[in-house]
């Protein structure tokens, strides 16, 4: 059975949604997006604080990393969205949008000509709706719902205040005119309720005749005719179907989907797809190299009382937050968990910060994570390196598109990953032990008093650092031989094709994903639409 479209967006994640709704603006243009999650009806997605209920189970594709060579061997959980929103629907909801001079090196120094900061900034300003920050540096009236935290929990007042103690000063916003600093996150939220890209971009767009949403689809490959993409095929309820696309297929399956879909193509690097038998359509090395991603280390303190969310864990609280929130939208549950962040330097200074924090106010939230004994409540401090220098990869199990694919981020691949790493954990340390927290502290158990000598950091960085979740890179954008698409995002070699997601950036930036991939989606309508 085939259909036909003028374009075919392959992932209904954060990106695909964006541009599932600016490409279907115009009534003459027909759109289809594919996914193969289900619908985003879970209602832990639209409660804030759902996010510590999804880094694992049916809202993942369940991937975990290659035994990492440079932690123990081990292969951790590697969460990643697999429903309608994608990312933004299951994640920390973390509203940062990096250092302009992190999209002025894309620019200048890594071939994505048309990225600098000062170029992409209304792309960020057209998609933000703060409810509160306006001006220069802020949005107001686009899709995308950002919100300051309403009912900030005691532990992350205090967190903010010991970072103060500890010499990084406070800062009211990490996306204003300075990233340095600790504070409160500002959240992907609207009146209490996640905003995802389903909620802010998607919704509002589906009752657009021109726009068709397929759910639970697994897309198998792109349909080339010659050098030109023509369509997909994908499979739903046992049924393969073709949809074809006069103008465009897009590619939005995510850092870790894109590359794939793109080797069961036939586009990748020629030997690896011949060695699983994937006639090669284009040989374009760069196709799963060159991933990056934050590679975060938790710190984890037992509390001498119940004053994080943990007790909401229990089944009385875990009622009372509910009525509280089902009545009033207010309490524990408007809470993302993730409340306060710091973005420091590794070696006190330097031009930009090397190291982000992220404070959670509680224990355990998420898959992988160490905790605190049971009925104890606790609190999580976790730093990364903001720009890795290890490159990892993403390349196929075998040739069927049901296997997950290989990833390997190599985390601390390179000794400066390790080095920052382990100041990250000194510090985090350093700030656990400030007057304010600790006087709710009762034992830091992760890690625990033994640790003095850098071995034993560096030991520590290998045991317990984990994914961030910020896997991108993977199809980067530029105009060397290992780049995939140009900078207007089209896949090299090939017609008719475009990767819009978060697999293109040239290097990782200097925070949180999400807003980054918006942007990018944002930019990629206008390229597509030749309205830039
Ligand atoms: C648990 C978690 C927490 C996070 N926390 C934060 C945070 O607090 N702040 C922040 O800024 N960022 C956060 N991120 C990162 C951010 O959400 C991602 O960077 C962003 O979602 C990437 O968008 P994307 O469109 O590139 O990919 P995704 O949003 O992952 O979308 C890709 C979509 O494609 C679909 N797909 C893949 N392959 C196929 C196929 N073959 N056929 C059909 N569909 C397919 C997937 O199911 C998925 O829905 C987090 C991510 C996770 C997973």
């Amino acid at each position: 059975m085939a259909v036909g479209f003028d374009y075919v967006i392959v992932g209904g994640g954060t990106a695909g949604c964006v541009l599932a709704a600016r490409l279907s603006q115009d009534a003459a243009t027909r759109v289809c997006m594919i996914e193969a999650g289900g619908k985003d009806t879970n209602l832990l997605i639209h409660m804030p604080v759902g996010f510590a209920r999804m880094t694992t189970g049916p809202l993942t594709w369940g991937l975990v990393t290659a035994p990492q060579k440079h932690a123990n061997n081990r292969e951790i959980p590697y969460a990643q969205a697999r429903v309608l929103g994608g990312g933004s629907s299951i994640n920390a909801e973390v509203f940062t949008r990096g250092h302009p001079s992190d999209y002025d090196r894309w620019a200048a120094e890594e071939g994505a000509q048309g990225w600098e900061f000062a170029a992409i900034q209304k792309y960020f300003l057209r998609s933000e709706d703060n409810s509160m920050l306006s001006g220069a540096l802020h949005g107001t009236g686009g899709p995308l719902g950002v919100s300051n935290i309403p009912d900030p929990n005691p532990m992350s007042l205090a967190f903010v205040k010991s970072c103060q103690e500890r010499g990084i000063p406070f800062n009211p916003d990490f996306n204003g005119a300075e990233q340095a600093g600790a504070g409160l996150y500002q959240t992907t939220t609207r009146n209490n309720r996640r905003c995802s890209a389903a909620v802010g971009y998607l919704r509002p767009a589906l009752g657009r005749k021109n726009l068709t949403v397929v759910t639970g689809a697994l897309v198998l490959r792109i349909v080339f005719k010659g050098r030109r993409a023509v369509g997909v095929e994908y499979r739903v309820g046992g049924e393969t179907i073709v949809a074809a696309a006069e103008a465009e297929v897009i590619v939005t399956s995510g850092a870790i989907g894109s590359p794939k879909l793109m080797m069961l193509s036939g586009v990748g690097p020629a030997a690896h797809l011949q060695s699983h038998g994937i006639e090669v359509v284009e040989d374009v090395a760069g196709v799963g190299q060159n991933l990056h991603d934050h590679f975060g280390i938790d710190t984890v303190a037992e509390l001498n009382g119940h004053q994080s969310l943990d007790k909401y864990g229990k089944p009385l609280w875990m009622a009372w937050a509910g009525l509280q929130y089902a009545l009033f939208k207010s309490g524990p549950v408007t809470s993302n968990v993730v409340e306060g962040g710091a973005f420091w330097y590794a070696d006190g200074s330097g031009p930009n910060p090397d190291l982000q924090f992220h404070f959670l106010c509680g224990a355990g939230a998420e898959a992988g994570v160490p905790s605190v004994p049971k009925g104890s409540s606790g609190i999580t401090l976790n730093s990364y390196t903001l720009r890795p220098k290890a490159r990892g990869s993403v390349t196929l199990r075998s040739a069927d598109p049901s296997d997950n694919p290989v990833v390997d981020p190599n985390y601390l691949g390179h000794p400066d990953d390790l080095r920052v790493s382990v100041e990250g954990i000194r510090i985090s340390l350093d700030i656990l032990h400030q007057p304010s927290l600790q006087q709710h502290v009762r034992h830091i158990r992760f890690p625990d008093n033994t640790m003095r000598s850098q071995a034993d950091f560096e030991a520590y960085a290998r045991q317990y650092g984990r994914t961030s979740y910020h896997p991108t890179c993977t199809c980067k954008m530029g105009m060397d031989e290992m780049s995939v698409v140009d900078p207007q995002l089209r896949v090299r070699g090939l017609d008719g094709l475009r990767i819009c997601d978060s697999s293109v950036m040239p290097s990782l930036v200097g925070s949180n994903t999400n807003a980054p991939t918006i942007m990018i989606a944002e930019k990629a309508a206008d390229l597509i639409r030749g309205n830039h």
